[in-house]
């Protein structure tokens, strides 16, 4: 069923104007290509400073941040699995992915939350399962709890969009 509560968006992540944005990290929480490079990037170098006192964060767990230069007042670093073939319990992990930022930006009462697709890249996770997981999990959470109001997938390119579209218009 549509939701209101659940929108989809192509373009950067990092312009967004939201309460959060979430972050495809690595464990370090130091930085690293694809989106994490561009969030760090954008929020600028104070980011790092913050990440450095966090002390990593483990796969299938999520930890906050300011937002400093980005619009979006936080970031929800959420660390993906890597995929080796679905048989390392990869699915769970990616589904803790989105319950551990969605149980962040419920905590913080976050009315908006953006998402990318978590472990799409260089990770290597399937992106139509991703997708699937991605949606099941925020759907399950957004209707038991108030917070956050909304959640948006960033896809980035037509791909990922037409995904997603035919998901959340089932
Ligand atoms: P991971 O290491 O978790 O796979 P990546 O950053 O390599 O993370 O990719 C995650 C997803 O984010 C991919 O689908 C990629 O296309 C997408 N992506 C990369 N840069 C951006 C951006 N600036 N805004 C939104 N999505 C992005």
């Amino acid at each position: 069923m549509k939701s209101k509560r659940v929108e989809l968006l192509k373009g950067d992540i990092t312009t967004l104007k939201v309460d959060a944005i979430v972050n495809a990290a690595n464990s370090s929480l130091l930085g690293g290509g694809g989106v994490d490079g561009a969030i760090h990037m954008a929020a600028g170098p104070d980011l790092l400073n913050e990440c450095r006192d966090l002390n990593g964060c483990s796969t299938g767990q999520a930890k906050i941040t300011r937002g400093y230069n980005l619009q979006a007042g936080h970031i929800i670093h959420t660390v993906g699995p890597v995929w080796y073939g679905g048989y390392k319990d990869e699915p769970e992990q990616l589904a803790s992915c989105y319950q551990a930022s969605l149980k962040l930006a419920k905590e913080n009462k976050l009315k908006t939350i953006a998402f990318p697709g978590i472990s799409t890249g260089i990770y290597g996770f399937p992106k139509d399962l991703a997708a699937v997981i991605a949606v099941n999990e925020t759907k399950r959470f957004i209707s038991r709890n108030s917070y956050p109001e909304k959640v948006i997938f960033v896809a980035y390119d037509d791909e990922g969009y037409e995904i997603y579209r035919k998901l959340l218009n089932q």
